[in-house]
């Protein structure tokens, strides 16, 4: 295990690891408590074998890593995606550590998922898939062990299969997992919260740079979950959305786009490309636009030092999860680039998360407006912290949240005499 930070890297684990090295070394943290707060503290896979609908078996790799859960109960998403792997999951997970630790939610980190490609499924498949990989981890979960939610190509309904499956081996359990439909146990907000979230914390950031919202240019990566929703928010706020992209090729138009109309043909085709309203650009290309802001909601390593040279944006929002390089991440700093990080920007979804388990465990409904206020004061309270604290000491976002968030960790670790 690195004890030095090493900022030449496009692996996700060693993203997490520099970060939280850095901030380590800010607060006088030994090599021994940088070790321990480094390594995971479970980390589990396990092999699923599915009968598909042609009578034929198939066998799937799943994992479930737990990082901490010295401040609470291991909490975090689910992903299924072909490049999922335990060198993808298990920085997810100890990103979810430094993120629930920097708003201060009593939960530590966590990550999962299956190796698989949805699509190639029918939804009688898919149900299978995740009741079969909940029958070999459900050990290991729990309302106060392991709390499951959505990630990448998982929905409310695949967490509807997690708690059902859950609950037969453990009576009725609600509190188990979260991002579930508001008809059994969901909170209200939850499915908008992320891309909420996103949209919040930008704008406080753009409060403090003097940059109006109204007729702010925004390009997106990612039009799933958590971009489709950033992107309504920004409108809503008066910005033009002038592209968005999704896994086959993204959409342009400068004089923003027609969110609704996007989101029926999105519907309809599966796919952003294709859209009458504007016209087609790669991937590569959205990521180099001449914009005010950059929200990548899709992969890590997006950024990084092929292309951070060539980002035309005023703000990085991260709300995808480890999506900038260490390196280009130096690079858009040096360039005056403002790139809000992940651990803050995208943790509107752990935090209305964290009110749905509350709200499980009292068996209590809050209304919507109650949920977004709730949240709203968390992210900004947080936001208020690392601003001020990268102010005061010049250092960049990223490095303030996560020094706050690791001198948590840390001393949870001391108190609990580890
Ligand atoms: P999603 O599955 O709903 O959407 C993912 C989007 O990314 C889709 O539009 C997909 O086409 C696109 N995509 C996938 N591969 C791509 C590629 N190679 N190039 C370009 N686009 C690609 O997922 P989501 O829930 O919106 O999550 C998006 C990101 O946000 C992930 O990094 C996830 O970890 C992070 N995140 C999600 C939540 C949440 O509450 N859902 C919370 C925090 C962080």
């Amino acid at each position: 295990m690195e004890t030095t930070a090493q900022p030449f890297t496009e692996d996700p684990r060693q993203i997490v690891q520099y970060n939280v090295i850095r901030a380590a070394d800010r607060l006088g943290l030994d090599s021994e408590m940088k070790t321990l707060l480094n390594m995971p503290y479970r980390e589990v896979r396990v092999e699923i074998p599915l009968r598909m609908d042609n009578g034929s078996l198939r066998v799937f790799v799943g994992y479930r890593v737990q990082h901490s859960g010295v401040r609470g109960p291991a909490k975090g998403g689910i992903r299924y995606h072909p490049a999922t792997d335990l060198n993808e999951v298990q920085p997810l997970a100890a990103a979810m550590t430094w993120k629930t630790a920097l708003v201060n939610i009593p939960f530590g980190g966590a990550k999962g998922g299956i190796s698989v490609n949805p699509r190639e499924l029918s939804t009688t498949e898919l149900q299978r898939l995740t009741r079969g990989y909940i029958r070999r981890i459900h050990l290991l979960l729990g309302p106060y062990r392991d709390i499951p939610a959505p990630d990448m190509n998982t929905n409310a309904q695949v967490m509807t299969w997690i708690f059902d499956e859950y609950s037969a081996h453990h009576g009725y359990t609600p509190a188990c997992v979260t991002g579930k439909p508001v008809e059994l146990g969901g909170s209200l907000g939850r499915e908008a919260a992320t891309g909420r979230g996103v949209f919040l914390t930008t704008q406080a950031l753009m409060n403090d740079l003097c940059l109006p919202i109204a007729g702010a240019r925004v390009a997106i990566q990612g039009f799933g979950n958590v971009g489709s929703f950033a992107a309504r928010f920004f409108a809503e706020a008066g910005a033009k959305v002038i592209a968005v992209a999704d896994v086959a090729g993204g959409i342009f138009n400068e004089h923003g786009l027609n969110l609704r109309a996007l989101l029926d043909h999105t519907r309809t085709a599966g796919s952003v490309t294709g859209f009458a309203g504007g016209t087609n650009i790669s991937n590569e290309e959205l990521l180099t636009l001449d914009c005010d802001v950059l929200i990548p909601a899709a992969l890590e390593c997006v950024l990084n030092k092929r292309n951070a040279h060539q980002v035309r944006a005023r703000i990085v929002a991260e709300a995808a999860n480890l999506p900038t390089t260490p390196e280009a991440d130096e690079i858009l700093n040096a360039r005056g680039v403002h790139v809000l990080p992940d651990v803050l920007t995208n943790a509107g979804g752990v935090t209305v998360s964290y009110f749905e388990w509350a709200q499980n465990l009292q068996q209590v409904f809050w209304e919507e407006d109650h949920v977004n206020a709730e949240m709203q004061k968390i992210l900004l309270r947080a936001y208020r912290q690392v601003a001020e604290m990268a102010a005061l000491a010049k250092i960049s976002l990223r490095e303030a949240a996560y020094t706050v968030a690791v001198e948590r960790v840390a001393r949870a670790e001391r108190l609990r005499g580890t």
